[in-house]
């Protein structure tokens, strides 16, 4: 528990903590009100709110359109990865998604994916969309992931020669994709050895 100094019962709201991930619906946190003039006579009137999420106790900001700083942060946790690099790329694309630089989280885990296809064995300096295919004919992504595999290959072919700005479905799209192929491919292996030394 944090001892939050100076908040106040202010109008409760419904949202999803950017960093636990639980919905929650506070009412207390920090209010802040102010006239301000964005040209000659015309007064905005600002209103911002800093609420405290009651169950870890972390600040999320409101600004004046509601927006919620952090967002949620899309994707799960996935266990059991035993390369370092693949954890932090996979991290930091779930953290992108929380400040909304969606294009970003989408790069992040192209490259991501691209790594994991040379770790199995892909040749180096392929496009992307050759690398959903090795791996999806290597048999690293499950048989009823193929409709998966048409969605992600047709955003990489439209994004293949330009920078295409993506939204948070990109983002949530690809990165639940990323999350499916790192439980596959890690999160269940471990399990299976982790089952296997507790019993020899
Ligand atoms: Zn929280």
């Amino acid at each position: 528990m944090i001892d939050w100094q100076g908040t106040s019962q202010i109008k409760k709201v419904s949202y999803t903590c950017g960093f636990c991930g639980v919905r929650v619906g506070p009412d207390v946190g920090y209010l802040g009100n102010n006239d301000r003039y964005v040209s000659q006579n015309k007064p905005q009137k600002i209103k911002y709110k800093i609420y405290i999420c009651p169950n870890c106790f972390q600040p999320t900001f409101f600004d004046n359109s509601a927006k919620q700083h952090p967002r949620i942060r899309l994707g799960n946790d996935v266990e059991g990865i035993d390369e370092k690099s693949v954890e932090t790329l996979y991290n930091e694309a779930r953290d992108c998604t929380a400040s909304g630089a969606y294009t970003a989280s989408v790069l992040l885990c192209r490259k991501l994916l691209m790594h994991i296809a040379v770790q199995k064995g892909a040749k180096e300096g392929e496009t992307f969309v050759s690398y959903i295919e090795y791996l999806n004919k290597a048999g690293y992504i499950p048989p009823n992931g193929q409709e998966w595999v048409d969605e992600i290959r047709k955003k990489g072919n439209l994004a293949n020669h330009e920078i295409a700005i993506m939204i948070e479905d990109d983002a949530l799209q690809i990165i639940k994709f990323t999350e499916m192929l790192l439980r596959f491919n890690y999160e269940f292996p471990s399990l299976i050895k982790s089952k296997r030394a507790s019993v020899s």
